[in-house]
């Protein structure tokens, strides 16, 4: 198990965009491997590769169903709304309300780089939406209605992406 530093709000690497990414190599595979294991030692249920300074379109996602290795994930279809609290691991201790669609389908690739589709709903979509928008060197503060406001830890467990 190998952690990678979690780049906080602040650092530039989270404000750009990142690659595509046309081959898959060992040094990817063993990056997509520490990026589960520092979402799970941080209690997190995503994490994006700008997240821990690499700018390269790979996310993972848990939100409790196991994990998620998305390559060059991309939404192709959302629909509802939900609104409700939501944290990010580049922003420790903070939560805010944010808007996101209820229903997402997306298109990724798998590590062997075949195509695959992931629908989510509800706490899933939202973290579909969250890692996706980090690929683009978006926050989520940026969309936060409202203030930010201080967690509990119990809070930061369910929502931290
Ligand atoms: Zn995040």
């Amino acid at each position: 198990m190998a952690l990678r530093t979690i780049r906080t709000e602040g650092d530039p690497v989270l404000t750009k965009p990142c690659r595509t990414i046309d081959k898959m190599t060992a040094r990817l595979r063993t990056l997509a491997e520490d990026m589960l294991d520092t979402m799970y030692d941080a209690n997190g249920v995503g994490l994006a590769a700008p997240q821990v300074g690499i700018l390269k379109r790979l996310v993972v996602i848990d939100v409790g169903e196991g994990p998620l290795i998305l390559i060059n994930p991309e939404i192709v279809e959302s629909d509802g709304e939900q609104t409700g609290d939501e944290g990010c691991l580049s922003v420790p201790g903070m939560a805010g309300q944010v808007t996101r669609p209820n229903h997402v389908i997306v298109k990724a690739q798998d590590l062997d780089l075949n195509p695959i589709q992931v629908e989510g709903e509800e706490l899933l979509a939202r973290a579909l939406c969250h890692e996706i928008d980090h690929l683009s060197g978006k926050l989520y503060t940026s969309l936060v209605e409202g203030e930010l406001h201080a967690v509990t830890y119990e809070e930061e467990e369910e929502a931290d992406e």
